[in-house]
């Protein structure tokens, strides 16, 4: 019988769960055991797969964290849009004329947010 993935070279050894031909090169010796590398890569998977999630989630955690800030920035942006539409546009008009206003007298918005105008 020849290797599997090689059917020039003669198969020195079979793989103890698929049952896979091996050439001395495809042969992984593991424990004693013949392994072909797919098997060994499921195995590896397998035995070690829980500590690649656990990092992938660590990473995920990291994700989750800036969506959040994300998520704030842009509750705060519309809060701030809200009170503009709402309170500030009625009054002052265009966000360019608010802005105008907020760089002179700033003030006088918090005055007027504030009901004291
Ligand atoms: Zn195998
Ligand atoms: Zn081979």
């Amino acid at each position: 019988m020849n290797c599997d993935k090689h059917p020039e070279r003669e198969g020195v050894a079979s793989c103890i769960i698929c049952g896979r031909i091996l050439c001395e090169e495809c042969r992984l010796k593991l424990a004693g055991r013949n392994y072909c590398q797919s098997c060994a890569d499921k195995l590896f998977q397998e035995r070690y797969g829980e500590t690649v999630e656990t990092e992938s989630n660590g990473m995920g955690l990291g994700v989750k964290i800036l969506m959040a800030l994300l998520v704030i920035l842009a509750v705060l942006a519309l809060v701030s849009y809200m009170i503009y539409t709402v309170y500030l546009a009625p009054y002052y008009g265009s966000a360019e004329n608010v802005i105008r206003i907020l760089m002179n007298d700033p003030e006088r918005i918090i005055r007027f947010l504030s009901g004291n105008i």
